[in-house]
């Protein structure tokens, strides 16, 4: 798929003048409630998925030069998961957007009569931020959410995925509706206009009542998230979080080892470990860690079966990841027993296991956000289950390989924002299931039915006829008549 005739701009941040131009457009533009149309929504929807089928050639010769995914990863991670969200959000929308008659027993039989309903109204004009390991999937699909919501949006793709920013906005200005959608680029100066913007609305700024976005839509690390969110609170604005946080996995005797072994290596090459909800450090029960390590051997044979370096492993995003990664290792006290190949000039980095005996390692210590993660040997689940309670108590995933009771064990005294028994990543691959953290792993959810959820408030309305007015006259004053009846 990689061409060299695929032209892309070089990366170029957005002028700060311009930041709040598009800004102020995209919160007046949902004034005039064009947005709130459905046949409108569908058209840009429709608009959205012909754009990311045509731009597929650059998205994915973007996705090369950024992070060096393989066509095929770039296919099935990213521009399918956008196309799947487009298709499945047009087609549940009429019953999505439509009014829910609130009946008994949401409402109670005295209240029946008084025509109570949801409607299901678009937030406003929101600010989507995304990161870099999935660029496209992590910017484009909140979008789509938006979109069938009936918002008007920003979109700031990461800088760290510079190729693939350059054709996001390219395609987006091509082919949706610039006065409701618009792409800022840029790094913290232009995030922070963006968190900085107020909306003085149609009559100006009531003192006191300063407003931003609708909501900020955000995805990314827990210390820019603080910053974000500190920042929302100013203007009361609402947030959503996708973080990431030190994902464990439990494998117990109980588990087959050797699927155990190839499930969770297989985590940790897809995007070459850069997911957020990959494991970090997987806790395996004393007696079986030989027998573990075998089996990650056998799979990394299997899957790199001329090398990892020559193989369609994606690369890490760039020299300050990679630094960041190799400092874990550097400064690990345990020992490879996987991989550890690495060259600094293509960020090429192996899936590499080491074996630590303690919670305070520096593989343990921070999110490896990369192929990297360790093997901690444990007595037994409950000290496993301690040991993941103290590291992170809300991670954004974890992975249970052991009996059907032992996993409901995990499940039950271990928090996440998702979960895989058996398994890596399952939990997040359908488009159609809710993807959320927890606590520290974040707030709120997306993907399926979330991601119109998200973007839209259920507004309850009530609509009571006249010939109530019998039934109501109860509520009126003066009250002492009935009050003597108490
Ligand atoms: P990041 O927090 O560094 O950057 C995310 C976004 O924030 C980027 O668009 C960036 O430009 C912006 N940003 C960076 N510094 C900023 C600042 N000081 N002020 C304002 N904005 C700023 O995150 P990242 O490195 O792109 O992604 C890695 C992290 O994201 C990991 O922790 C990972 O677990 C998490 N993540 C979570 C999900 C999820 O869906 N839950 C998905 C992907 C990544």
């Amino acid at each position: 798929m990689a061409t060299k005739s695929i032209d892309i701009a070089p990366f170029q941040a957005t002028d700060l003048k311009a930041v709040s131009v598009k800004c102020a457009q995209v919160a007046t533009t949902f004034r005039t409630n064009r947005t709130k149309d459905l046949e409108w929504r569908k058209v840009q929807l429709r608009k959205l998925y012909w754009a990311v089928v045509d731009y597929t050639p650059q998205l994915s010769e973007a996705l090369r030069r950024d992070l060096n995914k393989s066509a095929f990863e770039s296919m099935l991670t990213e521009i399918d998961f956008v196309k799947n969200d487009c298709l499945f959000l047009l087609s549940q929308l009429d019953k999505l957007a439509r009014d829910e008659p609130l009946r008994p027993p949401d409402v109670p039989l005295t209240f029946y009569a008084a025509g109570l309903r949801t409607r299901k109204e678009p937030l406003g004009a929101v600010l989507i931020i995304g990161a870099y390991n999935y660029p496209v999937n992590l910017l484009l699909c909140p979008l789509v959410g938006a979109i069938a919501a009936g918002c008007t949006a920003v979109v700031k793709p990461s800088e760290v995925a510079p190729n693939v920013a350059m054709v996001l906005k390219e395609m987006i200005e091509d082919r949706l509706d610039n006065d409701a959608y618009a792409v800022v680029n840029g790094a913290v100066p232009e995030t922070t206009a963006l968190l900085d913007f107020r909306d003085p609305g149609e009559l100006g700024e009531i003192e006191g009542e300063e407003r931003g976005w609708a909501k900020i839509f955000y995805t990314g690390g827990r210390s820019v998230a603080r910053i974000v969110a500190t920042k929302a609170a100013a203007t009361l604005t609402p947030v959503t979080l996708e973080l990431g946080g030190r994902n464990p996995a439990f494998v117990t005797s109980n588990a087959n080892l050797e699927l155990a072994a190839r499930r969770l290596l297989w985590g940790k090459t897809m995007g070459a470990g850069q997911v957020c909800m990959s494991a970090n450090y997987i806790m395996v029960q004393r007696n079986c860690v030989d027998t573990f390590i075998k089996g990650l051997q056998a799979a990394h044979k299997k899957s790199f079966p001329n090398g990892a370096r020559n193989s369609e492993l994606a690369h890490i995003a760039n020299e300050r990841h990679f630094a960041r990664i190799k400092k874990m290792l550097d400064e690990t006290k345990g020992r490879i027993v996987l991989g550890g190949e690495m060259d600094e000039k293509t960020l090429f980095m192996e899936p590499t296991a080491v074996l630590v005996n303690s919670t305070d390692d520096s593989m343990i210590q921070q999110e490896s956000f990369g192929p990297i993660f360790s093997i901690l040997p444990v007595d037994n689940l409950p000290s496993a289950i301690r040991i993941a309670n103290q590291v992170d108590p809300t991670p954004l995933a974890l992975y249970s390989f052991g009996s059907k009771e032992e996993n409901e064990k995990v499940l039950r005294e271990v928090n996440s924002g998702g979960a895989s028994l058996n398994d890596s990543f399952m939990h997040g691959t359908p488009n159609t299931v809710s993807f959320g953290g927890v606590g520290h792993s974040g707030t709120g959810a997306y993907r399926g039915r979330a991601s119109f959820d998200v973007f839209t408030h259920r507004r309850s309305v009530a609509e009571t006829p006249s010939w109530m007015e019998g039934l109501l006259r109860v509520r009126y004053m003066p009250y002492d008549w009935k009050q003597r009846r108490m």
